[in-house]
């Protein structure tokens, strides 16, 4: 694959059903590249289901990814929840490569007052073991713990990027939209949208800016981050420059688009993208 795909989280807004299948249809029909499977609440599916959505998205060309439950806390001082957590990102990681999907995002863990350092290291030792078990059941996906819009929660930049180097079948989520909110309006600009790219680059090489999986919608914050996500038109992200960026960077792989509209905002985001690269 090379550029950037563009697509929804979750089903399009205009699919004749609100059924994954129809959903991957729609995307072709819009003329997108990709769909996230919003697995958020759990994951429900069975083997036969996840087989049909992966042949209908074979039939469409559409690539697919999936959001992991968002009950997920690894740094949880409930164990009982540690290992619900686990089994939560385990069966999206087996359903959705049953499904023919690659990247597997989730929200990794709270801080909970804890020195971040220690929270890294729990996290990386539950990825070490989660990975390893995928592993012996040949199981392809990457996971992807997303950089997400609250400080309060794991996942600046820095450790998505050192846990990828750290554990292999880990890469990270870059959700431009949370980066911008958990910084309390900071990384806004070419030259920080840049410098998250240069990061990346430098920690894990040329071929992960090939193979990004990021997620963009407008977004409302204070200053203890995420509110709530906006369509790209009533929000403050300068997403125009942010596609620029991405351009000069000449990144591929996949955007999903997190606003409320869906895919007008993905088309949105495609259009430039392909405009900029004429
Ligand atoms: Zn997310």
């Amino acid at each position: 694959m090379s550029g950037l795909l563009f697509g929804t989280a979750g089903i399009p807004r205009s699919a004749s059903q609100p059924h994954t299948t129809d959903g991957i249809a729609r995307i072709r029909g819009l003329g997108l590249g990709c769909m996230e499977l919003a697995w958020v609440q759990k994951v429900s599916i069975g083997e036969a289901k996840a087989a049909e959505i992966k042949a209908v998205a074979r039939e469409h060309d559409v690539v697919l990814s999936v959001h992991a439950p968002y009950y997920i806390n690894l740094n949880s001082r409930d164990s009982k929840i540690v290992a619900a957590s686990r089994e939560r990102l385990l069966a999206a990681a087996r359903k959705g490569w049953l499904a023919g999907a690659r990247n597997i995002v989730f929200h990794a863990a709270s801080y909970h007052d804890d020195p971040p350092e220690g929270v890294y290291e729990r996290v990386r030792e539950h990825l070490r073991e989660i990975t390893g078990i995928l592993g012996e059941e040949h199981n392809g996906v990457m996971l992807r713990p997303e950089t997400t819009g609250k400080p309060s929660q794991f996942g600046t930049v820095e450790e998505l990027i050192a846990l990828s180097r750290e554990v292999p079948g880990v890469g990270p989520c870059v959700d431009f939209a949370h980066l911008h909110a958990r910084s309390g309006g900071a990384c806004n600009s070419p030259e920080e949208f840049a410098h998250v790219l240069r990061l990346i680059e430098e920690g894990l090489g040329r071929a992960a800016l090939g193979d990004m999986h990021i997620h963009v919608s407008g977004i409302e914050y204070t200053d203890k981050g995420e509110r709530e996500h906006l369509n790209l038109a009533e929000a403050d992200l300068r997403y125009r420059e942010l596609v620029q960026v991405w351009r000069e960077f000449d990144i591929g792989g996949m955007v999903i688009c997190e606003s409320p509209n869906l895919e007008e905002d993905a088309l949105t985001l495609q259009a430039l993208y392909w405009q900029m690269g004429g």
